[in-house]
């Protein structure tokens, strides 16, 4: 049986964060996952327009919460290292979603890699110091933002190209001198969505190494009608313009407030496994969808 890894959830910064480990109502909890789920990549996302000057120390918080939790928890640690991914337990990646907690200092990128992230999506929907969003006047990196790039690559923190601006996603793409992620977007050409890959983009995120998560967001892949076909159809189209090996799951569970039909929460992950196989994807090709893609980039790009 294949193994699960997903490469995006917002479960980390709900409210009570103790629920991934008593079980929670939303959309993911540790509970949860089926005995194959080797790792998540946990998102950090706070919204600077709600936070303010407490923005970074609510970042703090919301961290310190969550690594007590993965830490104190016997089948959870987090993902740290290549070498962790030989471990045995359920890994979770802390992965910050718009880099305003830097307040503007690329330098502060590696307080967060000490403290444990390693990833950072440069923007949500907003422009932002360093860069352009999805949602905002396709604005790419700023001055400050080409010195991120620089500071990330050093770190050997995975740069996230989700919400990005095309402008920012071309520049990313140009200066980086690792591969990027693109932890939970659909595909444009099936869905005509700002957060939506073009056939170009998958393109330019294969020449690169890189890997794009698939999500189940339904207003992403088609509309409230979507069900986990459409997850496949979404898939299917990304493999065949990025390549089978640069395509994975971004679920955004507990980021989205509607799930595809027959897609209730990470435990349905079995059920897209079977869509897949249903759809003719052979035992090996699922696998590397449902998690062995993920890992081969999370190996070459994680630290040492
Ligand atoms: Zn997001």
């Amino acid at each position: 049986m294949a193994f699960f890894i997903d490469g995006h959830c917002d479960s980390a910064v709900l409210p009570n964060p103790q629920k991934l480990i008593t079980g929670s109502a939303g959309q993911l909890d540790f509970l949860r996952l089926t005995a194959n789920h080797k790792a998540q990549i946990f998102a950090f996302f706070l919204n600077e327009r709600k936070y303010k000057a407490k923005l970074l120390e609510e970042m703090l918080v919301k961290a310190a919460l969550f690594k007590q939790i993965v830490n104190n928890c016997e089948f959870t640690d987090l993902l740290l290292k290549k070498s962790d991914l030989a471990k045995n337990k359920v890994l979770a990646l802390m992965s910050l979603e718009g880099v305003e907690v830097l307040l503007g200092r690329p330098e502060l990128a590696e307080i967060f890699f000490d403290i444990g992230f390693r990833a950072a999506g440069l923007t949500w929907n907003n422009d932002n110091w360093a860069a352009g969003g999805c949602g905002g006047n396709n604005s790419g990196l700023t001055e400050a933002g080409y010195v991120l790039i620089e500071k990330l690559n050093e770190l050997d923190m995975i740069i996230d190209l989700a919400h990005a601006s095309p402008k920012t996603f071309r520049e990313v793409i140009k200066t980086s001198k690792k591969p990027v992620m693109v932890s939970h977007s659909c595909c444009f050409s099936l869905h005509e969505h700002r957060r939506n890959l073009t056939n170009e983009q998958l393109r330019l995120l294969a020449e690169k190494g890189g890997i794009c998560g698939i999500n189940f967001y339904p207003e992403f892949l088609k509309g409230s009608t979507a069900n986990i076909e459409d997850i496949v159809e979404h898939i299917h189209h990304a493999v065949n313009i990025a390549g089978l090996e640069q395509v994975g799951l971004g679920s955004d569970f507990d980021g989205i407030d509607e799930l595809p039909g027959g897609m209730n929460g990470v435990q349905d992950l079995p059920k897209l496994a079977e869509a897949l196989s249903q759809k003719g994807y052979a035992e090996a090709a699922v696998a590397k969808i449902m998690g062995g893609n993920w890992y081969r980039f999370l190996r070459d790009n994680l630290p040492y």
